[in-house]
């Protein structure tokens, strides 16, 4: 195989080639072997969600925002309402999906670099009986901020209102515990923190919940009670599903549980991103967040000031050097971001940081340092 470029992206990620090559078969839909291996991908989801016998995983085709909008869609109400909690872009997307739906909602919006605080949402659900769903963005990946799961779950299970929460980029690298959270739906997909590749997303719920959902969506293909009745019916998925993505999905939850599981693989993306940073600021670069706010997920740097710098030279320069970064996802300000989950370790972000600092002499970046005014207070 030739030489691969490393993804410093948040997923699609960097693979294994185990995973990749698990793609190398073609399976029936209908075949028991593939129906064989649904359901085992949809148990592993459930012991790595530490769901019991009270729970259920709904896969859904389709990119991460499908089973966003599915869980939505499926888990709120016709009449209900929901509050959706955003600091960043994946919070902002949530609320248009929401309004594009058609449902009746609130936001409550927080700056991009600060944490939404339980207090805040406490006062919103006091405020609007007619609230019944709580929208949260476990880490919002537009900045790489860490919003506080739990400490918010507190508050919704004492208002007694429900949890939707979008675990897209923590699930499998940071706990989750569908038994302690007063969650309908977990979503997550399969090309973040558990190193598949793209091709569908999924949700972990409680069986209740998905039983009170029957009849809620308006949408055919994203009705997720319809698709868990037709998969525990038939074990299979109700339209074509995303063969060969499963197959290597269950080959990426090989290596997850080989790795040690979410705790190993959390350690592993928190010193890739504690070499990132370190890197990074030893060079002079300065992160959008503070480090308590900071998930082991991606990380936001701030643009340099300096006029040589350009993003795409930059993203050119390093990519030629076999890094590919990603744009900034912020409105405040201009910035860059680079991921650090995926199949890669601290020693790739090692040669990460000698590649930029060859990209920073090659576009004649004198100073990596960020307008003064850019820095968030
Ligand atoms: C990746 C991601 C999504 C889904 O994005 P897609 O491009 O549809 O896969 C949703 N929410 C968060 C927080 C994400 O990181």
């Amino acid at each position: 195989m030739t030489e691969q470029p490393i993804l410093l992206t948040p997923g699609p990620l960097t693979t294994t080639a185990a995973t990749k090559e698990a793609m190398l078969i073609d399976w029936g839909s209908w075949d028991d072997d593939f129906r064989a291996l649904t359901a085992k991908v949809r148990a592993r989801l459930l012991t790595i969600a530490k769901g019991s016998r009270a729970h259920t995983v709904i896969p859904v085709q389709g990119s991460g925002t499908f089973a966003v909008e599915a869980a939505l869609n499926s888990f709120v109400p016709r009449n209900g309402k929901i509050l959706v909690l955003t600091n960043g872009a994946y919070g902002e997307r949530m609320v248009r999906t929401v309004e594009t739906m058609g449902r009746a909602y609130a936001f409550l919006a927080v700056r991009e670099t600060a944490a939404v605080h339980p207090a805040q949402v406490e006062s919103a659900l006091l405020d609007d009986p007619d609230i019944t769903h709580v929208g949260l963005i476990h880490c919002e990946t537009g900045t790489g901020l860490l919003n506080p799961l739990e400490e918010i779950a507190a508050v919704v299970r004492e208002q007694g209102r429900r949890l939707i929460v979008d675990a897209m980029s923590t699930f499998g690298a940071l706990p989750i515990d569908i038994g302690v959270l007063p969650a309908d739906a977990v979503i997550a997909s399969a090309n973040k923190c558990l190193e598949g590749v793209p091709g569908f997303g999924f949700v972990v719920s409680p069986i209740d919940a998905v039983e009170r959902a029957a009849g809620n969506c308006t949408s055919l293909s994203l009705d997720l009670a319809d698709q868990w009745t037709y998969m525990e019916r038939t074990g299979q998925w109700r339209f074509t599903p995303p063969t060969h993505v499963v197959a290597a999905f269950d080959r990426a939850l090989d290596q997850h549980e080989a790795e040690g599981g979410v705790p190993a693989r959390g350690a592993r993306y928190a010193a890739n991103c504690a070499a990132l940073v370190n890197g990074m600021r030893a060079l002079g670069f300065q992160t959008l967040l503070a480090d308590d706010l900071q998930a082991p997920i991606i990380v936001t740097f701030l643009e340099p000031a300096d006029p040589a710098y350009d993003f795409k030279a930059f993203y050119a320069a390093l990519k030629r050097r076999g890094f590919i970064i990603y744009p900034g996802k912020t409105t405040e300000v201009a910035s860059f971001r680079m991921g650090c989950i995926g199949a890669i370790t601290a020693d790739d972000m090692a040669r990460l940081i000698d590649a930029v600092a060859e990209a920073m002499r090659e576009l004649g970046i004198a100073s990596p340092a960020p307008a003064a005014t850019e820095v968030p207070a």
